[in-house]
């Protein structure tokens, strides 16, 4: 069969055991992908060393595998990837996108308080945008946490593929995002759109909780001067009591269902019959 320019992925976190939700999102990545016999690639995003488990890792691969899932290798892995992050942060820096910033979670939360917060989304104040720091060394850079400079009152606009028009307003819907943790790691953002871009993905199927991220990825995207991929939002399953799905999977964990005689066949309507909303 022929195949096409598309190239679809799914990017796992191993910080815990599949759930039917991101089953169901993994599954529609494949179908869409299938639709236009383009590739499917297999990221697994393990940068929290804390939360990441190679046990997951393992589990991970196998319950992708029982729900039908098919991946082209090799699989990439973030935590092997440090130095290509470290690049794009520099060239960042270079071009000028991010500043350090050396505010505590708590320097943020308090200087928060005042006007600025929106929809449960802190934004952060700016307090570090003009200050000037001084790195005794170039390894100092990654010791830091580093912010992309919003462009405040810029609006973000793109198609998703599923609900449409999407509309966000830079500074207003969300503040300078952090791009790296003085852990010595990218942000979940960084990471991301970084690996997006090298593997040339031309579709991001993902969940819709990630709706507002994927807005702060397009000024990555713009500021790498990166082609923009599509974007597929898919909707969110909830729990038996009609709550989020949690990373702990409980009564919608693949492993439990699969105990209880649920077959590959059966997780797509089970989803759907789950859907929030
Ligand atoms: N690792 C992220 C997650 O599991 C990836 C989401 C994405 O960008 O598609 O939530």
């Amino acid at each position: 069969s022929q195949s096409s320019a598309y190239v679809g992925r799914v990017a796992p976190t191993p910080t815990g055991y599949m759930h039917l939700g991101h089953a169901c999102t993994f599954l529609e990545a494949q179908r869409r992908a299938r639709l236009v016999k383009g590739r499917l690639l297999l990221r697994i995003e393990d940068l929290d060393q804390s939360r990441c488990k190679p046990e997951f890792v393992s589990a991970l691969e196998e319950d992708l595998a029982w729900a039908g899932l098919e991946w082209e290798l090799p699989v990439v892995k973030q935590s092997e990837r440090i130095s290509y992050f470290q690049e794009i942060l520099l060239r960042l820096k270079a071009d000028g996108f991010v500043f350090p910033c050396s505010c505590s979670r708590k320097d943020v939360a308090e200087a928060i308080r005042a006007p600025h917060e929106s929809g449960g989304e802190l934004i952060y104040p700016g307090t570090c945008r003009e200050k000037e720091l001084a790195f005794a060394s170039a390894e100092d850079l990654f010791t830091i946490n580093w912010r992309f400079r919003v462009p405040d009152g810029k609006r973000i606009q793109f198609k998703d593929g599923r609900l449409g028009d999407q509309s966000f307003l830079a500074g207003e819907d969300f503040g300078d995002f952090l791009v790296w943790r003085k852990d010595g790691f990218p942000s979940y953002e960084l990471a991301v759109v970084a690996d997006d871009v090298a593997q040339g993905v031309t579709e991001i199927v993902r969940g819709e909780d990630l709706l507002l991220s994927t807005a702060r990825q397009l000024l990555l995207y713009e500021a790498l001067g990166a082609k923009v991929p599509a974007f597929f939002h898919c909707p969110l399953i909830l729990d038996t009591d009609g709550k989020r799905l949690a990373k702990r999977a409980g009564s919608k964990g693949l492993r439990e269902l699969r105990t209880s005689g649920v077959t590959p066949a059966d997780l797509i309507s089970l989803g759907r019959s789950s859907l929030a909303g």
